[in-house]
């Protein structure tokens, strides 16, 4: 399996040679040069799978340059009851993503179970090992730096603890994450992950790692690289979760579903594009957002209009505060037939700060095809979701799931069960939830008093300077 650019002007390459990189040369991201298909004998035989061997042959079709006893023995040490046994009390950790129903016909797909306790866990835990693998392979090292306000950082560094030939810088506005946030990494101890608060804002953290990213010798000489979500490995784990749970909401592989998924960066939801692409039947994919609607424009309108930080809301479903989508080129560039010169033309005018307008288009006749519904959840419709989940079906979901469930709700065909991707347990947006009901989330026994923990980081001023300084000084070469 070779994968290509959706930009059209890089060289093919394997699985393992995009793995620690981010970006193709010519700025576009990588894809399969075409779908794996499964199929229906083979989808019959992975439904008994555990989530670990469905894992291995999941991703066995997307990393063909990984001998197979290395991939399976890299997927059954990630996929363990031990790090998906952090969510609710009354969940089934082996089963890693069970499948709560709430009620007839609609579902819940557990994916917040991990150290981290959002779905970010189910792909990063993959990554960590993944990376180890990869650089323990060419005897190398990799130092990731990044900036976070919250669920990414974290997952990053609950995956790449403890790793050999990793290190982790991870910046993080001083203050501004809630104190369980700020526990979750700064108790961590491990001697390779380094967290550091910046006097600043978000962005300020932001503009400090694409300042050192873009010098370029010194990326290269202290082996700079990145954890973000468009990380092919990450997508393809993805991947797996959606076979999961279309097998445990089914009989038959007769049956389709549809999966409603709260999306900021179309990471997760690109994932289930993926695998309607491989066969899998899925019959409608819901994209939620939040007051941040720059992706339900999008598939309402045909326009695609990024907008500037600006214009970017602070709502109470924080990871889905995006309003440019990473992932987004991948889907287009399948949607206008993989033709990279019109995928250089809509990114060359969303570079420049524009949009681009498909209406009328093949494209926008063919958009039908990929069987996307969209739609968007406010403040108060979360807080009506959560009242109503919480009073109706005794069930506790965190803010972002409430996005999905209330869009996937609103536009599933009556006829598909509703599988909705749960993205963060409850314990993560207290706030809201205390809001919403007048009374604190269950927090998972094991983060149970992590705010006691000693924390340990290193604070600093938005100065490029002295974090360069910092990264020498504990990543010799
Ligand atoms: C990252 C995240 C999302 C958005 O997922 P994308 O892959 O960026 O679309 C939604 N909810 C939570 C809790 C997240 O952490």
């Amino acid at each position: 399996m070779k994968y290509i650019s959706t930009r059209g002007n890089s060289p093919a390459k394997t699985f393992t040679e995009i793995l620690l990189g981010g970006l193709a040369p010519d700025g576009g991201l990588y894809l399969p040069e075409a779908y794996p298909q499964v199929t229906h004998a083979e989808l019959d035989a992975w439904r008994g799978l555990s989530y670990a061997e469905l894992a291995f042959a999941v991703l066995s079709k997307f990393a063909t340059d990984i001998p197979s006893d290395d991939l399976r023995a890299i997927v059954s040490k990630t996929y363990t009851a031990e790090v998906y046994s952090n969510g609710r009390a009354d969940s089934n950790a082996a089963d890693i993503t069970p499948l709560r129903k709430v009620s007839e016909g609609v579902y819940i797909l557990e994916l917040s179970n991990g150290p981290t306790l959002a779905f970010k866990d189910m792909a990063m835990q993959l990554l960590g090992n993944l990376f180890e693998y990869a650089l323990g392979k060419q005897n190398a090292e990799l130092n990731i730096l990044g900036a976070t306000s919250g669920d990414t950082g974290s997952a990053a560094e609950y995956a790449m603890r403890g790793k050999q030939g990793i290190r982790v810088f991870m910046l993080s506005p001083e203050g501004k994450m809630s104190s369980f946030q700020r526990a979750q990494m700064y108790s961590l101890q491990d001697p390779n992950i380094f967290n550091i608060a910046i006097h600043g804002f978000f962005d300020d953290a932001q503009d400090l790692v694409k300042a050192v990213s873009n010098d370029h010798a010194f990326k290269a000489q202290y082996k700079i690289g990145t954890v973000n979500s468009i990380n092919w490995a990450r997508v393809s784990a993805q991947v797996v979760y959606y076979f999961k749970g279309y097998f445990a909401a089914t009989q038959s592989n007769d049956e389709q579903v549809a999966f409603s998924v709260p999306s900021g960066n179309f990471g997760n939801i690109c994932a289930g594009h993926i695998a309607r692409m491989m066969g899998l039947p899925i019959g409608q994919l819901i994209l939620a957002t939040n007051e941040n609607d720059v992706l339900d424009e999008f598939f309402m309108t045909g326009t695609y209009r990024p907008r500037d930080t600006k214009h970017t809301y602070e709502t109470s479903s924080p990871s889905m505060d995006i309003s440019k989508a990473s992932n987004f080129e991948r889907f287009v560039f399948d949607l206008v037939g993989r033709d990279a010169a019109k995928v250089r033309e809509f990114w060359g005018a969303v570079d420049r700060g524009g949009s681009f307008d498909i209406k009328g288009s093949d494209a926008w006749h063919d958009l039908p095809k990929f069987k996307f519904s969209s739609g968007k959840s406010t403040h108060e419709d979360r807080l009506k979701t959560i009242r109503e989940m919480w009073q109706e079906y005794g069930v506790m979901v965190d803010t972002h799931t409430a996005d999905g469930l209330k869009v996937g709700i609103e536009q599933r065909r009556p006829s598909l069960p509703l599988i909705c991707l749960e993205t963060a347990l409850p314990a993560k947006f207290a706030e809201t939830i205390e809001e919403a009901l007048g009374r604190q989330p269950e927090r998972p026994a094991k983060l149970e008093g992590i705010e006691a923990l000693p924390q340990r980081c290193e604070v600093m001023e938005p100065d490029v300077v002295k974090l360069k300084a910092f990264i020498a000084a504990n990543a010799p070469v």
